[in-house]
């Protein structure tokens, strides 16, 4: 990255961290991956606004990111799972705090655009598949964390399925025409508990896969 670029993205993980509380290591995240690379607008990469990518889809604002990030507590997580890869960019941003991040993508040039670009970065721990992420990706199940990055009224059961006991799953959850970034913790006997975070915006959840 040059310096200008990482100065850049240190402006960003600053004002970031002026609007809410960040951890060290997310703070370290934001200033090292570059969100450009991720944008279709370059000039607009490193405000914190939400921006169209293909496929008429968005990249969430990097506050979302940060909120979503901070309500999945990955402080010693090992694994996350992720519902709509999108971009990629969520998704190299865990990639800085966990070991392993896969994450589903149903929009298969979506899926590959992300590959594409995670691969660019040189980052060898994101794993990316073209699939309906409503049924979780059984292979490396259980995990520690679930991140939907798509609104939805009810989470899958497969989902709570591949969740650890003391795992956490987070999700924007629609009721009426509001959405709420919402943390369900599944305890040590697989009983969920949900807490309500703050209203978010993001893209439906859909059913199925297109390319
Ligand atoms: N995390 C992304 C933002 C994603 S926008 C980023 O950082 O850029 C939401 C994404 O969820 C879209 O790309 C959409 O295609 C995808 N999506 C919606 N329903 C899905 C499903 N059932 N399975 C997998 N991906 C899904």
């Amino acid at each position: 990255m040059d310096t200008l670029t990482a100065l850049k993205c240190k402006n960003l993980a600053d004002n970031i961290a002026n609007e809410i509380n960040l951890s060290p290591a997310l703070y370290d995240a934001f200033s090292q991956i570059d969100r450009s690379k991720f944008c279709n607008i370059k000039a607009h990469a490193f405000s914190l606004d939400p921006q169209r990518i293909l496929a008429n889809q968005w990249i969430s604002s990097p506050l979302t990111v940060a909120k979503m990030t901070m309500a999945l507590e990955l402080d010693g997580v090992d694994s996350v799972l992720e519902i709509g890869c999108g971009s990629g960019y969520q998704a190299a941003i865990l990639s800085q705090i966990v070991r392993r991040v896969f994450s589903i993508e149903r929009i298969e040039k979506l899926a590959n655009q992300a590959k594409e670009c995670i691969k660019n970065l040189k980052i060898s721990n994101i794993h990316i598949k073209f699939d309906d992420g409503n049924g979780g990706w059984k292979k490396y199940a259980p995990y520690e964390r679930i991140l939907l990055s798509a609104a939805t009224e009810k989470i899958d059961e497969r989902l709570f399925i591949q969740l650890e006991n003391n795992g956490i799953l987070v999700a924007p959850i629609k009721r009426g025409n509001k959405q709420n970034i919402t943390k369900f913790i599944k305890n040590e006997i697989g009983q969920i508990e949900e807490i309500i975070l703050d209203e978010c915006e993001f893209v439906p959840l859909l059913k199925g896969t297109t390319i």
